[in-house]
C-alpha cells in the first residue's frame, strides 16, 4: 500500500490512506468514519495540523502555500495533485496563506506560490513559483 498522512476535518484524527484509494474512491477517517477531504492525494491543512503532521510525517512533507486570489497557485494545483498521486516518496500538503496567515509568517513565505520541503519537521529546501511536475517530481524523490 502506498501511503500518506492525512487529518480528518471532523474530529482531527490523523489518518494513513492509500494514495491509490485517496485517487479513485472516496477515503473514510478510520475514527468517525467522515470522508476525507482530498486533492488527489493533497491535504489542506491549518497551521496546528500541519505541525502534526510534519512531527508524524516519517517521510519528506512537500508544502504548497497558496492563496485563492493568487492566478499562478490556481494553475499550479492541478500539477501540485497530480505529483501527490504519482509518489509515495512525500507527503503533500497545501496551506492556504489568508486562512493561516501566522504560519505563512513564521515561515517567511514572501511570495506564493512557494513549495517548501520539510524533512523531520525542518525546512529543506523551497522553491518559488509554479514548478513544472518534473521539478515537483524531482523534490518529492530526492532524499534529503
Ligand atoms: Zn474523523
Amino acid at each position: 500500500m502506498r501511503k500518506t498522512l492525512t487529518v480528518c476535518n471532523k474530529c482531527d484524527s490523523l489518518n494513513n490512506v492509500d494514495i491509490e484509494k485517496s485517487n479513485s474512491q472516496k477515503p473514510v477517517c478510520g475514527q468517525c468514519h467522515s470522508i476525507l477531504k482530498m486533492y488527489g492525494a493533497v491535504s489542506e491543512v491549518n497551521e496546528k495540523n500541519f505541525w502534526r503532521i510534519l512531527k508524524k510525517a516519517e517521510k519528506p512533507v512537500v508544502v504548497d502555500f497558496w492563496a485563492s486570489w493568487c492566478g499562478p497557485c490556481k494553475v499550479y494545483g492541478p500539477t501540485f495533485e497530480e505529483a501527490s498521486t504519482k509518489t509515495d516518496k512525500a507527503i503533500f500538503l497545501k496551506v492556504s496563506t489568508e486562512q493561516s496567515p501566522e504560519l505563512s509568517q513564521k515561515l517567511n513565505i514572501l511570495g506564493i506560490p512557494a513549495t517548501v520541503v520539510f524533512k523531520e519537521g525542518v525546512e529543506v529546501t523551497r522553491q518559488s513559483g509554479a514548478l513544472s511536475l518534473e521539478s515537483l517530481l524531482n523534490l518529492a524523490n530526492t532524499s534529503y
